[in-house]
């Protein structure tokens, strides 16, 4: 079924981490750049409470890429499907997370996909509150629901840092903006993303949310439906289809688990109806994500069978 004890889970480790060297950490967002390199952590949360760590596990992360799955299911949650998918496409792209070459290229500027990063800002645009603060706050106080952790919270200095340097990202959001598909104004929607991407937590509580998805949207810990059936389901086909940037098909075919990676080398993985999974490696692999930690779920995926297909 999965993993029975820490000491298994830490053999795993010790044997991934030994492709961090390979990798670097994140250096655009001049705060991710200073991360340990060799960190690896994982975390596996079973339905019935159980939880086995190995690795760093105390070490916080923010989520990045991560949060885009879990803003999806909020604006989907508020907003129904229609409305959400008339701004944001269904389709992997094939190109790396924050490319603008398909934006113009396309009969339609709408973005392909809510995971890469055009589609994550109009994914935030979409979070409904009267200000910034309010917005902000009603992500966090989901992902605190979701986690199980009412400490949950963001990071400034990284909020801060992508701030001052996401100028891709404020492109755009111009881009987006000049196809009325933004209709804002851009700052206080970077202000918004960028502390989106700066919720921090440890991979503990990164597990217990890939739990929730595992588990069809409930919390079998409280047995609260927290998401929809239907919007978990939408959320795990994007974390397969692209939840791994353009390496979601090799993580597909590899290790076959609904997956959904960030910049600051978390990975959120949920085996349905099995358990979720919270892995963080800061050293990443040429596509953008955790080098060691894609080692990690490959040798977990092969010794107990968690390919979906
Ligand atoms: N905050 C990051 C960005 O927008 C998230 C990207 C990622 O994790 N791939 O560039």
């Amino acid at each position: 079924m999965g993993c029975e004890s820490n000491e298994e889970l830490n053999s795993f480790v010790e044997e991934a981490r030994k492709y961090a060297e390979k990798g670097k950490v994140a250096e655009y967002i001049p705060a991710l750049g200073r991360a340990n390199p060799c960190d690896l952590a994982i975390a596996i949360y079973y339905p019935n409470g159980t939880c086995y760590s190995a690795g760093d596990v105390e070490k916080k992360f923010t989520l990045q890429s991560i949060s885009k799955v879990i803003a999806l299911a909020l604006v989907l949650i508020d907003r129904g499907r229609d409305y959400v998918f008339e701004r944001v496409g269904m389709e992997p792209t094939g190109d790396p997370f924050n490319s603008i070459i398909k934006l113009e290229t396309m009969a339609v500027a709408k973005p392909l996909n809510p995971m890469i990063n055009a589609g994550a800002l109009v994914v935030t645009h979409m979070i409904k509150g009267n200000s910034i603060g309010e917005r902000f706050e009603r992500l966090a106080s989901f992902i605190r629901t979701l986690s199980g952790d009412p400490s949950v919270s963001y990071c400034e200095e990284v909020a801060q840092s992508e701030y001052e340097t996401a100028h891709l990202n404020r492109a755009l959001c111009y881009f987006l903006k000049a196809h009325q598909i933004i209709k804002e104004d851009i700052e206080p929607l970077m202000e918004l993303y960028t502390k989106q991407c700066a919720i921090e937590m440890n991979c503990l509580d990164l597990a217990r949310i890939g739990l929730v998805f595992a588990m069809d949207g409930v919390d079998p810990i409280n047995g609260k439906q927290i998401i929809p059936l239907d919007v978990a389901r939408i959320c795990k086909t994007f974390m397969v289809t692209c939840g791994m940037y353009n390496a979601s098909g090799e993580f597909a075919i590899k290790i076959g688990i609904p997956a959904k990676s960030g910049v600051s080398g978390g990975i959120m993985g949920a085996v349905p109806c099995k358990f979720g999974i919270g892995v963080f490696g800061p050293a990443l692999n040429e596509i953008g994500n955790s080098i060691a930690g894609i080692k990690l779920l490959e040798l977990l995926s092969e010794k107990y069978q968690l390919s979906i297909f």
